[in-house]
């Protein structure tokens, strides 16, 4: 019964310092898509809501449908036009023309338009044509937004592409005037383009994910903000023996006893998410213990006898030691990993 610990009073804190930058809880929307990061779905929805915030964004319909009680409003991410209509609450980002002839009438949507990351949306000379589509097809036009590619890197990227956001919703609004539909929501920044904010935001609210979690990839020797990391995981102690000197333990036998020790089995490996550490470098867990051997399917090993160990309060160590980065290994743990609220 392997464990994760929300640290709420964190998260709370986390929703405080970026609601403040964006300019009020309303102008914040809480990205819970991939299972929260890997939180917990449903119970950082009740976190959020609970909190004030009144927006979120999702993967796709079934998470929208896991949290449609929790919110005014839930942006689909990254999900295919619905066979058919759903509930009000609900809407979809288009991200291409194609796309946008597919879904039924009066449907809620918001147009991605590329403004330089080129991954999805469309194009600033498509926005005028999407528009007219989108009023002769009824469907309901709630946003537009772009999303930055560089938003992490202290170049002069973020900026070029936020120069290009201005230019589409220059063209945006003129468009939607003349069409006489009504004014949607623009919105651009994820954590770190909002993290690097100034003087607030230009938009009517920012999208954020990882830094309500606590993290960002900003460059700490260039910027802190004082982010609190919220999830911990922890695994319970499934089998104790003595590692005689010169027996190995695990597949591999990667680690070798110098003298006799105590050493305990715990209920978490990489089937659960947790990366798979092959036992030849130094890999410690929160309290300073190293992972003797290879980490298996369901279990790996320390020294020792603890009924229950932490393995992370801090993910970033774990991102920097296997070079990813701190969503990758979030996303990853499993949802039936028991998750608790530390009250
Ligand atoms: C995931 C995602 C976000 C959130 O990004 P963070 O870096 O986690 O804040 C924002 N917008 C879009 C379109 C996304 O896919």
């Amino acid at each position: 019964m392997s464990k994760i610990l929300i640290d709420k009073e964190a998260y709370f804190h986390n929703l405080a310092l970026l609601s403040k930058k964006a300019g009020g809880v309303d102008r914040l929307m809480a990205v819970i898509k991939d299972n929260a990061y890997g939180h917990g779905l449903e119970l950082m929805a009740g976190l959020a809501s609970e909190f004030g915030i009144k927006l979120a964004a999702v993967k796709n319909l079934q998470e929208a449908l896991h949290v449609e009680n929790y919110f005014d409003e839930i942006l689909i991410l990254a999900d295919h036009p619905p066979s058919t209509s759903v509930g009000d609450k609900i809407s979809f980002a288009v991200h291409s023309l194609e796309f946008l002839k597919s879904f039924p009438v009066k449907s809620n949507i918001h147009l991605n338009i590329d403004t330089g990351m080129h991954r999805n949306g469309v194009s600033m000379s498509e926005i005028e044509n999407a528009l007219k589509f989108i009023k002769d097809t009824g469907l309901n036009l709630k946003g537009i937004f772009t999303h930055f590619r560089s938003a992490d890197d202290f170049n002069g990227e973020l900026f070029w592409q936020q120069e290009n956001w201005k230019e589409a919703k220059k063209i945006a609004k003129q468009s939607i005037k003349s069409l006489g539909l009504s004014m949607p929501k623009f919105h651009s920044c994820n954590s770190s383009a909002l993290l690097r904010a100034k003087n607030g935001i230009k938009d009517d609210f920012a999208r954020c994910g990882i830094a309500t979690y606590g993290y960002t990839h900003i460059d700490k020797n260039i910027a802190t903000f004082n982010l609190k990391p919220v999830l911990s995981l922890y695994a319970h102690r499934l089998s104790t023996r003595v590692l005689k000197k010169d027996q190995k333990v695990g597949y591999g036998g990667v680690y070798k006893a110098c003298e006799d020790m105590c050493i305990s089995t715990y209920d978490i490996g990489y089937g659960d998410g947790f990366f798979r550490y092959d036992g030849k470098g130094d890999l410690k867990i929160s309290n300073g213990q190293k992972i003797l051997g290879r980490v298996s399917m369901d279990s790996f090993c320390i020294e020792g006898e603890k009924d229950e160990v932490c393995l992370f309060d801090d993910v970033s160590e774990f991102s920097e030691y296997f070079g990813t980065i701190t969503y990758e290994i979030l996303t990853k743990l499993m949802p039936w990993i028991q998750r608790e609220v530390n009250l």
